[in-house]
């Protein structure tokens, strides 16, 4: 649940977690549409799925018990290498190391490892490393004071060097980047090393350097800082969509319910619900764009928009929900609304349609439903937002 996601956030939702499922047995048997819902509004819903096949398989093929073998853990759906040294060395106390982002850090500082750490040989000789390191009989505690050691000593911008086991000055250092550090410092003169480096404030504008700003300083800081190199990621996949959010008054009722469909099992967000979407072909993100913003097209209302709302009429068809092609002229915009996947620039262009309360609309197809209360279903995040977008008074 930790993942990219902060404790404040997830607090919440792992009370609910456990308050539903409390053993792994609960887990294995719940449904994963109940699985789906009491985590929705996480994101990263592979992992809610990944939790759920795995707590079945321990059920079915290990008396209902973790194991505590890396091999047998590396069997397990959603458990990797890192997930699997955590749960053997902190909740057994077998010997296992583990790497994460703490860890990478304080390894490629205390080594002075300058590859580039998305590379598969510089993880390899981290993991490498972490196990020569592992003190074995402690192996639970040896991995957690790392991790802590990243996040609390050894950070990304910050590292207290001469707080540290590895640095300090009260006795002989042996982090490789502190003693580089200390070394490069030694060789130039402390007092004008100021005069090497120019504040952003003054400089004009630079292509080449980054836009962190050095803390000039006789302190290691900005020289231990070099390591971890990670070199720049992808550029994200834009994806831009449009919305249909169809809404009636169903017969016997005074509020609106609004037609919701299953996304597929597999793929981004599988299994939840949505409202119909039409999704356009992906492109990338072009060079110096403003990622914080919806894209361009959404401001100007593409004129292939219509082309999006004609292609969810005809997949609702398909579907056994047949709308007449009239009320194409009933749609109306909303507005747009972006959403950021870990690797996707998502737009979604939304769209309404109000229907005439005259008719039961039913539903044939098990992937579609009609819904008023939204809350009680599995709907992801961005969906959400495109709820809010289509029922905000303008
Ligand atoms: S001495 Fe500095 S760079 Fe080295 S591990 Fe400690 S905090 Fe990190």
């Amino acid at each position: 649940m930790l993942q990219q996601t902060q404790v404040e956030t997830v607090k919440g939702y792992f009370e609910r977690w456990m308050a539903k499922f409390p053993t792994v047995k609960d887990l294995a048997q719940a449904d994963i549409e109940e699985v789906n819902k009491t985590w929705a509004g996480l994101g990263y819903y592979q992992r809610a799925r990944r939790l759920s096949e795995c707590a079945k398989i321990i059920v079915s093929d290990h008396k209902s018990q973790i194991p505590s073998e890396l091999e047998e853990l590396l069997k397990l759906p959603g458990i990797g290498p890192y997930t699997a040294g955590a749960i053997g060395s902190i909740a057994f106390n077998r010997p296992y190391e583990l790497v994460d982002g703490n860890v990478t850090r304080v390894l490629s500082r205390i080594l002075a490892i300058s590859g580039d750490v998305r590379s598969p040989n510089t993880v390899k000789k981290l993991w490498g490393a972490a196990k020569e390191l592992l003190a074995k009989e402690r192996a639970g505690d040896f991995n957690q004071a790392y991790m802590d050691l990243g996040s609390m000593i050894c950070t990304p911008n910050s590292p207290k060097c001469t707080s540290c086991p590895f640095g300090g000055e009260s006795h002989e250092p042996i982090c490789k980047a502190y003693l580089e550090s200390k070394v490069t410092l030694e060789a130039i003169d402390i007092e004008n090393i100021s005069s090497l480096f120019i504040k952003k404030e003054e400089s004009e504008e630079c292509n080449i350097c980054t836009s962190k700003e050095f803390e000039v300083s006789s302190s290691c800081t900005f020289l231990v800082t070099r390591y971890p190199y990670k070199s720049p990621a992808k550029a994200p996949r834009v994806q831009e969509s449009v919305v249909l959010v169809i809404k009636t008054k169903l017969p016997g009722s005074d509020i609106f319910s609004y037609l919701l469909l299953q996304r597929p099992k597999q793929g981004l967000l599988a299994g939840l619900w949505m409202f119909p979407t039409h999704d356009f072909p992906e492109q990338i993100v072009p060079k110096g764009k403003d990622k914080s913003k919806p894209s361009q097209a959404s401001e100007n209302e593409p004129k292939d928009h219509p082309k999006g709302i004609q292609h969810i009429f005809e997949s609702l068809a398909a579907l056994s929900f047949s709308l007449d092609s009239k009320l194409l002229d009933q749609v109306k915009s909303c507005g747009s609304v972006l959403h950021i996947f870990s690797h996707i620039r998502q737009t979604y262009h939304v769209y309404t349609l109000t229907l005439p309360s005259i008719s039961s609309y039913a539903l044939d197809d098990g992937i579609l439903r009609w819904c008023s209360d939204l809350s009680s279903q599995p709907i992801p995040t961005a969906y959400q937002k495109v709820f809010k977008v289509a029922t905000s008074k303008k």
